[in-house]
């Protein structure tokens, strides 16, 4: 089995590991991984005058985003702790930002109920008008957010609707590349977050699209308007128009403890010697791993699948700055295999995680012991077709 020492680089290690496994050259994105990174993002977070800025785009100075998203999408942070962080902001900051964290966990429900099905449009068939078709490189909009993506390893939210909107109704590319190009380079890239995203924006699934032109740039990054070659001649002058919307269904197992895992801890007459952990939670409060304090840890970088994903470096050093640290305080062996065939033999704890990928492992290789998923709102028993659906139906899991 293939081990990486993580005594090397960064750089050394995905020179000899990562060969033909990622999409770019070495590269460093704005985000450090780890736990006191973390930790130190949310101690510093100031969400004053959030709900007035959230959507400020450039100059980036004047963006109220937090950045916190790479340390919530691998489970640095909870959000639960990050809910409680905020108790003592202004209302409305407080409440915006809170409604955001539940945007964050409506996308894990939603994924741990349809799985790999978000890949495919949710309730409703769009289609986009080929008439609308725009395929300038010279839009300045466009290259300077790819131009953020790919050196960053970030983009604001604002951004990201206008990219996903653009590439679904203003060209001639399948929305599931262009979704595929974002998740690769975002350090916080998530199949729950990022799909949900596009859904929302190609209104697939309540039927209302989200339009974006020239209107949005002016307004949220003017500069970059200014700048454009093509200012005067603006190809999205105009909203895009839609070719047809219409209804379709989807097929849903409703299960509870196949969606969500197991509520209370699952236990076996034998003990577990190590602690699995993967990308869906990596911090410190682990529930496994903080449970299990004394047994060493591993981590398996699923060669397979990467093989498939080709994620940007930029990942892939965020993950292992965060796998250094661990190492720092536990016994840890990081593999570069096939998670099955290395857990198949072990006798182990982890923590469920509701992702299509975490149960096929598990399917085969049972863990001895397994911990429920951390979450905010407790687990559904329906199929949520919007946001306000699903709000309307849920309680918090305090
Ligand atoms: C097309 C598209 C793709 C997206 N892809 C991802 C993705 O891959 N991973 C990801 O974590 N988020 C994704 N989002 C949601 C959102 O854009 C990012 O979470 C947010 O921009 C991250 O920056 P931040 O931490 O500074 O956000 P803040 O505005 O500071 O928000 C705080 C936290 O709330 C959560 N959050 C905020 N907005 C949303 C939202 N609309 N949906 C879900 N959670 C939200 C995130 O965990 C975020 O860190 C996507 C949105 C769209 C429209």
């Amino acid at each position: 089995m293939p081990e990486i020492n993580l005594k090397y680089s960064n750089k050394e290690i995905i020179d000899n590991f990562f060969e033909n496994l990622t999409c770019d050259e070495y590269q460093e994105s704005i985000f450090k991984g780890g736990q006191s990174y973390a930790d130190h993002a949310l101690n510093n977070l100031d969400i004053n005058g959030y709900a007035k800025k959230r959507n400020n785009v450039y100059p980036s100075e004047k963006r109220g985003s937090s950045y916190l998203s790479p340390y919530i999408r691998h489970g640095l942070l909870g959000l639960k702790e990050v809910w409680d962080y905020v108790e003592n902001f202004d209302y409305q900051d407080r409440n915006k930002f809170r409604d955001e964290l539940l945007w964050q966990e409506f996308s894990r429900h939603l994924y741990a109920i349809i799985g790999r099905k978000n890949k495919e449009f949710l309730n409703f068939y769009i289609k986009n008008d080929p008439g609308e078709i725009v395929q300038n490189q010279k839009m300045n909009c466009i290259s300077t957010i790819e131009n953020e993506l790919e050196s960053t390893g970030y983009m604001v939210n604002q951004t990201r609707m206008w990219y996903s909107s653009h590439q679904m109704f203003r060209t001639s590319n399948q929305w599931q590349e262009s979704e595929d190009y974002m998740y690769k380079h975002l350090v916080d890239g998530s199949r729950f977050a990022n799909r949900l995203g596009w859904h929302w924006v190609m209104g697939s699934q309540t039927g209302k699209i989200y339009g974006f032109s020239k209107f949005q740039v002016k307004k949220r990054a003017p500069k970059i308007c200014n700048e454009c070659q093509l200012q005067n001649e603006c190809p999205i002058e105009d909203w895009p128009k839609v070719m047809s919307i219409s209804n379709k269904d989807i097929e849903i197992d409703l299960n509870i403890e196949n969606n969500f895992g197991p509520q209370t801890i699952l236990t076996s007459n034998e003990k577990p010697h190590y602690v699995w952990i993967n990308g869906e939670s990596l911090g410190d409060e682990d529930p496994a791993l903080s449970h299990f304090s004394e047994l060493p840890v591993i981590f398996i970088f699923d060669k397979g699948l990467l093989k498939n994903l080709n994620l940007s470096t930029k990942r892939i050093n965020f993950l292992l700055d965060t796998l250094k640290e661990i190492n720092e305080k536990r016994e840890l062996t990081v593999y570069l295999d096939n998670p099955e065939n290395v857990l198949m033999k072990k006798k182990y704890a982890s923590t469920f995680a509701p992702v299509p990928k975490y149960k096929k492992i598990t399917k085969n290789a049972k863990p001895t012991v397994e911990f429920p998923a951390k979450r905010l709102i407790a687990p559904i028993n329906f199929y949520p077709r919007s946001f306000s659906a699903w709000r309307k139906k849920t309680k918090m899991a305090l």
